[in-house]
């Protein structure tokens, strides 16, 4: 059975990108986290095995997942962007105190579109919800 990653990097392939270490190790990490990291994250992660990698090259690196379909860019008011490799329909809880992203599941939340489709007349593309509080660990301490 092929893992994501391949199917991932297929994908890449299909679009005629090649698919560097660097590139692998970045959707690799990705595709492994469920903590939803920042490109500086992700750099942290992977700078001691990829000496000659920058920043720079894990935000190019990025822009082309998501163009590619393979990862979403999670934008919530802050300056830096997290990354989710997770396309399946769930929704976020965020910590205000650690910043930490926990994912959640809420089908039911689905009938939204519908309802808003209705009563706007829109073609509705899709909706976003997050849930803010404190997390178990932070409010532990
Ligand atoms: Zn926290
Ligand atoms: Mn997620």
């Amino acid at each position: 059975m092929k893992s994501r990653v391949q199917y991932a990097l297929e994908q890449l392939k299909d679009m005629g990108v090649r698919v560097t270490p660097q590139r692998h190790a970045i959707l690799t990490y990705l595709l492994d986290s469920h903590t939803h990291p920042t490109a500086d994250e992700i750099y942290r992660a992977l700078s001691p095995k990829f000496v000659s990698m920058s920043v720079a090259t894990v935000y190019n690196n990025l822009k082309l997942f998501i163009e590619a379909g393979l990862v979403r860019e999670l934008t919530y008011g802050d300056d830096s962007s997290r990354f989710d490799a997770d396309l399946s329909d769930h929704y976020h809880a965020i910590c205000e105190q650690c910043g930490k992203i926990v994912d959640f599941d809420y089908p039911k939340l689905s009938d939204v579109e519908q309802t808003a489709a209705q009563a706007s007349g829109f073609v509705v593309r899709g909706h976003r919800m997050e849930v803010y509080g404190i997390c178990k660990s932070c409010s532990s301490k």
